[in-house]
């Protein structure tokens, strides 16, 4: 006989799975602290805390036009930046598609593919910056910081979002590949070069002046535009932060002369690669089934629990273990579809999509600041994105919908839809049950996802001394700027009032409240032109 017991069980044992109390994040950001310290100690640590060379962040007066190449999200960018000096800047761009052959084929046609991309943009913005520059022809990015580059050439900052064991500002090798990337040859060469030389071959007078990390380049917009910021983060397709560290603490760097230099470097952590060998994560049944399928397994261990590549997936397993529970099915009838049973066939946004049904009518929580502090704050400066009234987003799963008021039964109506429709799943056989549990699923995916994107942020604060473990430090700096992009933390239902619940949990009320959670917007673009123009001053 099958009880309802017997269902509420499976379903406890699931929820436990996912849950995790404070004891758990304290001890999984004192992992990530330690692992912060060995990453800066030795190379070829799993967090490779890569010294970027960028050794400090703008303040939002810089000036100067820059071509920046985006590579490592889901769209190739190209773009011209334009800073303007007062915090504001003007972007034109253009997405290319890169198809799973490039991804997967020889770099070389990956890299002669970015060349033909510049090459297209550079022609059809041909007013603002010639694609074939003839002497004659004024550099249209003049300006006295480029004079030292060969006359027309264009100077490019490249944003390349995978690891690279960084050696100069312009230097890096790459170490892996992540997030479905996997082209032939490129590991173990420098980017720049298999860059320039693939611009060189098609005589486009472009010199790639800079190499930057997502991260990197969200940290420095986020400081462009908002005046200053310790940590940029990213949690979207993967998941990554960079952050400003004193140059003493980089003890890899040996003595070398940017070492003896002294004062501060942003580090590239790829955080993503947290806890490879799985001793602090908890983890199902569930991740593993993603981990096993996927391109890398075993490597990018804490990306595959928080980024949206793998949120749908895991939630896509535990939908197909419902399906399929026994001694009864505990979802659809028991009947999957063809979607529902494809790889990677339940987006991480159909997640959204749920989530924010369900949130519908209730009061909704603040944002991430998309606005520059300053209009932010309150008027006692302290910023009011706090994680104070978050929903009651846990409520437990419920297998008896009679006891709902009208609006959760119509809530549950639109989950209904999006799951007919996005998942393919037959209308009879998608009960309010179902709704329910697709919802419940959903989120203790993401809600997992976000508490440990906290521990990550609060390893920083604590890094940095911000903040102490555990709360009861409060630093007299006004407040914590921090820049994130990422489709993840822009659009999934309280993903960033989550987090800052785990923060506030790890690090204190009193420091939480103090970080300002930012848009870094077009951090790509506009990252990459500040370190070029920063690469230009070094000259
Ligand atoms: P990238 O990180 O590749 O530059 P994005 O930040 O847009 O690009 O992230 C894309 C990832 O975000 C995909 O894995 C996708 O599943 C997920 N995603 C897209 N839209 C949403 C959404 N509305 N809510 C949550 N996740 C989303």
């Amino acid at each position: 006989g099958s009880s309802p017991d017997v269902s509420r069980r499976i379903l406890d044992d699931i929820e436990h799975q996912f849950s995790l109390d404070k004891d758990d994040l304290i001890r999984i950001t004192s992992q990530f602290l330690e692992d912060f310290k060995l990453g800066l100690s030795e190379y070829n640590h799993p967090m490779a805390m890569i010294p970027t060379f960028v050794t400090g962040v703008p303040d939002g007066t810089e000036t100067g036009t820059f071509l920046a190449l985006d590579l490592g999200g889901t769209n190739l960018r190209v773009c011209e930046v334009e800073l303007l000096g007062n915090q504001e800047f003007v972007l034109r761009q253009q997405k290319y598609k890169v198809s799973e052959a490039l991804k997967t084929g020889e770099a070389t046609t990956l890299f002669d593919y970015l060349a033909d991309s510049v090459d297209a943009f550079l022609t059809e913005f041909a007013s603002a910056v010639p694609a074939s520059p003839t002497a004659e022809q004024a550099n249209p990015f003049a300006s006295p910081s480029l004079n030292d580059l060969p006359d027309p050439t264009v100077p490019l900052g490249l944003t390349f979002s995978f690891p690279v064991e960084q050696t100069a500002l312009n230097r890096g090798k790459v170490l892996t590949w992540t997030k479905g990337f996997a082209a032939k040859n490129a590991i173990g060469n420098d980017v720049v070069q298999l860059l320039q030389d693939a611009f060189d071959r098609k005589h486009l007078h472009v010199r790639c002046v800079a190499l930057v990390n997502d991260t990197v380049g969200a940290l420095l917009s986020r400081a462009y535009t908002s005046g200053g910021c310790v940590l940029g983060s990213i949690f979207g397709t993967g998941t990554n932060g960079a952050f400003v560290e004193r140059v003493e603490n980089i003890r890899k760097l040996g003595d070398s002369p940017a070492r003896q230099k002294g004062g501060y470097m942003v580090v590239n952590t790829e955080w993503g690669a947290f806890n490879n060998t799985r001793t602090v994560l908890p983890t199902t049944p569930y991740d593993n089934k993603v981990d096993r399928e996927s391109i890398n397994p075993r490597l990018q261990a804490f990306e595959k629990f928080i980024s949206g590549m793998y949120l749908g997936e895991i939630t896509r397993n535990v939908l197909l273990s419902l399906i399929d529970a026994a001694p009864k099915p505990l979802l659809f009838n028991g009947r999957s579809s063809k979607q529902l049973n494809t790889h990677y066939g339940l987006d991480t946004a159909v997640m959204s999509e749920v989530e924010e049904a369900w949130e519908v009518g209730r009061t909704p929580i603040v944002p991430i600041n998309h606005d520059t502090p300053k209009e932010k704050a309150a008027p006692n400066g302290v910023v009011v994105d706090t994680a104070s009234d978050v929903p009651n987003w846990q409520s437990a799963h419920f297998t008896d919908v009679d006891a709902l008021s009208s609006e959760d039964i119509a809530r549950l109506e639109r989950i209904r839809s999006v799951i007919i429709q996005r998942l393919d799943i037959d209308a009879e056989n998608v009960s309010l049950r179902d709704a329910a549990i697709v919802r419940w699923a959903s989120s203790l995916v993401a809600n997992r996802a976000a508490k440990l994107s906290g521990c990550a942020v609060a390893a920083v604060l604590v890094q940095t001394e911000r903040a102490k473990l555990g709360g009861g430090f409060a630093t007299d700096e006004p407040r914590i700027s921090i820049g994130v992009d990422g489709s993840l933390i822009q659009h999934y239902p309280n993903f960033n009032a989550r987090l800052r619940e785990s923060l506030r949990e790890l690090v204190g009320l009193e420091v939480e409240k103090k970080v300002d959670i930012g848009l870094a917007k077009d951090g790509s673009g506009v990252g990459a032109a500040l370190c070029a123009l920063q690469a230009t001053k070094q000259g």
